[in-house]
């Protein structure tokens, strides 16, 4: 098959809601994809963060072949080995929480907004979130995804949302009333264009949710697994959430979701009160079990950290020659670059050069490279970038 043949394809027969560039991808390996044409591009923002660890980490490559082997999925009728692993392993590794397992973002988003009302006093119904945020396309977490475009032509959304500009501390306090049950942030807005919240600002979200017997909800689906250069966005704060969200980079590129919640919260999730049929499946747990032993075994937190400051530095000398970038913004391997002007045009360029990188917010670049990155795939990334900001 050639390119112009799949893309026929989709044109015929898949619902065309995606803007898609014209290549059709054949294999990942690491930072690599390969194009049906045998062309190789070097990808920083692999799997829009889901290959966290580079795309086929041999690691979890092996796993899910095993797994598959064995037992690919068995519903939650019964116990299984991996789901239990793979819970202890993030228990340890965040707040001593207990996991529900799904399949992805939106779906743990809802599991983590359901929870909190089925928590806290029947009057509470309200969850507060922060303009730019992005939650999920599923009806409750578009709603929740404060940007009036991505609500367009669906209105009405859910009720019981209040939006709060991010980062403003006293729209916050003005917006908290008896009624509600949670606050939902991004400890870093990713699709929002890779903003950063204040230590403060979290701060008075974990205040104001104690004060009010409110549920502290971090969506971590993107800054959650090590990106940062900590296991959980949160961490970087002086504050413990009760619940955080997670999905993209928990299964090293197989699809899973999960939310990790305090015990005491955890413990209102009772049957028959929420599911997942496919959630906690063997085969996506065995390769989120694997992803977590592969960033140990292999240091990422710490290479996240140092490729981090890197590509920051290496982007910011950029930035001294290219007028056209206000500033770059991020914590470890989560960098947006700001740009004064529209980015689309800068991504096409780039992919026709051999580098793969994003755009949000018309005018936000996001690097996001996997958590193996090396240094010489930056230095590439950072000349092609270089070369098409020239032109
Ligand atoms: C991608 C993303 C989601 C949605 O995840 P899906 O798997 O696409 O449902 C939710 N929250 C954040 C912060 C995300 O980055």
């Amino acid at each position: 098959m050639t390119t112009q043949d799949v893309i026929k394809m989709f044109d015929q027969y898949v619902i065309a809601n995606y803007g898609r560039l014209p290549k059709v991808i054949a294999k990942g390996s690491g930072s690599y994809i390969y194009d049906l044409d045998g062309n190789k591009i070097l990808d920083m923002f692999p799997g829009w963060a889901v290959s966290g660890i580079g795309h086929c980490h041999p690691k979890v490559v092996k796993a899910i072949q095993k797994q598959a082997a064995e037992l690919m999925h068995m519903d939650n009728t019964f116990y299984t080995v991996q789901q239990g692993q793979l819970a202890k392993l993030l228990s340890e590794r965040a707040f001593g929480g207990k996991s529900f397992f799904c399949n992805s973002g939106a779906e743990a988003n809802e599991a983590a907004m359901k929870l909190a009302r089925i928590h806290t006093a029947k009057e509470k119904y309200k969850y507060i979130t922060a303009l730019g945020g992005f939650h999920g396309r599923t009806f409750a977490t578009v709603t929740a995804t404060a940007q009036p475009k991505k609500h367009e032509g669906f209105q009405p959304m859910l009720p019981g949302f209040i939006y709060v500009p991010f980062n403003d501390i006293d729209a916050l306090k003005q917006a908290f009333t008896d009624e509600v049950a949670a606050v939902m942030i991004e400890p870093i807005q990713g699709e929002g264009g890779i903003n950063v919240a204040t230590n403060e600002y979290m701060q008075t979200i974990r205040e104001l949710c104690d004060a009010n017997g409110a549920v502290m909800i971090l969506d971590e689906v993107q800054t959650g697994m090590g990106r940062t250069g900590k296991w959980f966005g949160y961490q970087h704060y002086d504050i413990e959430p009760d619940i955080i969200s997670l999905a993209k980079a928990l299964g090293g590129g197989a699809a899973i979701g999960a939310i990790m919640a305090k015990s005491e919260i955890a413990s209102s999730l009772v049957p028959g009160t929420h599911a997942s049929t496919f959630g906690g499946n063997c085969i996506a747990c065995a390769a989120a079990v694997a992803t977590i032993e592969a960033i140990e075994e292999e240091k990422l937190l710490d290479n996240a950290n140092k490729m981090g400051d890197y590509a920051a530095d290496k982007l910011n000398k950029l930035k001294a020659k290219h007028s056209i970038i206000d500033h770059v913004r991020g914590k470890g391997l989560m960098l947006g670059i700001q740009l004064k002007i529209g980015g689309a045009e800068i991504v096409s360029k780039c992919l026709e050069s051999g580098l793969r990188i994003n755009c949000t917010q018309d005018t936000v670049l996001r690097f996001m490279p996997a958590m193996t990155v090396a240094a010489s795939e930056i230095d590439n990334a950072v000349d092609i970038l270089d070369s098409v900001l020239k032109i």
